[in-house]
C-alpha cells in the first residue's frame, strides 16, 4: 500500500518521515499522475491559498476529486482540513477548496501566529495516552454534517472528524513524533466504504 503525500508547500516532508517510522510506503505527491498508484492522499499544513494555488496550478483539483470517487482516502492536516471542507468561512476572496468533506472549517480561527499552542487531546479511536495536539494559525472544524464522525474537541470546538474515508485534523500531528494518527489512517481510513 503507498500513502501520498502532497508535496507543493508545507509540512508535508514530516509527513512522510511519520508514515517511513511505521513501514509504510510514502510518496511525495508533484503531480496528478502519482494519485493512481496510491490508496491514500495526505494534504499537509502550511498555507492553503499557497497550497491551493499551486494546486490548480498543477491541475490537482479534479484528479484528486476523480480519485476519492474511485477510492482514494484522503486526509487533510491543518491548511490540509481547510483545503478539504465544503465549506470554508473567512478566507480571501476567490479561494476554493475541494469540497470533499461535509464540515464547514473557519480559517485561523484560533487567531493569528502568536496564539499557537499546544493542547493535550483526547481522539476517539486513539488508544492510550493524551494526543499532544501542535496548533499553527489553526482552523476550526464549525460545523459537521450527518455524516460526520467527531473525534476530537478543544475548548468545545472541533478538531478532529471522519467521514469514511475522508479524515480533518486542524492540528499537526506529524510534528510531534506520535504516529498514532497516522497509523489510525492508514488502517482504519484507507479502504473504508463511501458515506
Ligand atoms: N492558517 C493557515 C491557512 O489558512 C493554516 C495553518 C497551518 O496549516 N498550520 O492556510
Amino acid at each position: 500500500m503507498q500513502i501520498g503525500v502532497l508535496a507543493l508547500q508545507g509540512a508535508f516532508r514530516e509527513h512522510i518521515m511519520t508514515l517511513e517510522a511505521l513501514g509504510v510506503e510514502a510518496e511525495a505527491i508533484r503531480k496528478p499522475e502519482q494519485l493512481a498508484a496510491c490508496s491514500g492522499l495526505i494534504i499537509p499544513g502550511g498555507e492553503s491559498t499557497a497550497i491551493a494555488k499551486l494546486m490548480s496550478a498543477y491541475g490537482f483539483y479534479d484528479p484528486i476529486a476523480q480519485h476519492h470517487e474511485a477510492g482514494l482516502a484522503v486526509w487533510g492536516t491543518c491548511a490540509g482540513a481547510i483545503l478539504v471542507a465544503r465549506e470554508i468561512v473567512d478566507t480571501v476572496p476567490g479561494q476554493r477548496g475541494l469540497e470533499l468533506m461535509d464540515i464547514v472549517v473557519r480559517r485561523n480561527a484560533f487567531g493569528r501566529q502568536v496564539d499557537s499552542f499546544e493542547a493535550n487531546l483526547h481522539v476517539s479511536g486513539i488508544e492510550g495516552d493524551v494526543f499532544r495536539g501542535v496548533f499553527i494559525r489553526a482552523p476550526w472544524i464549525e460545523s459537521v454534517g450527518p455524516d460526520v464522525e467527531v473525534l476530537a474537541k478543544h475548548d468545545r470546538h472541533i478538531v478532529a472528524a471522519r467521514q469514511g474515508d475522508l479524515m480533518a485534523t486542524v492540528f499537526h500531528p506529524e510534528l510531534t513524533g506520535d504516529p498514532r494518527l497516522h497509523a489510525y489512517f492508514v488502517e482504519d481510513v484507507v479502504g473504508s466504504p463511501r458515506q
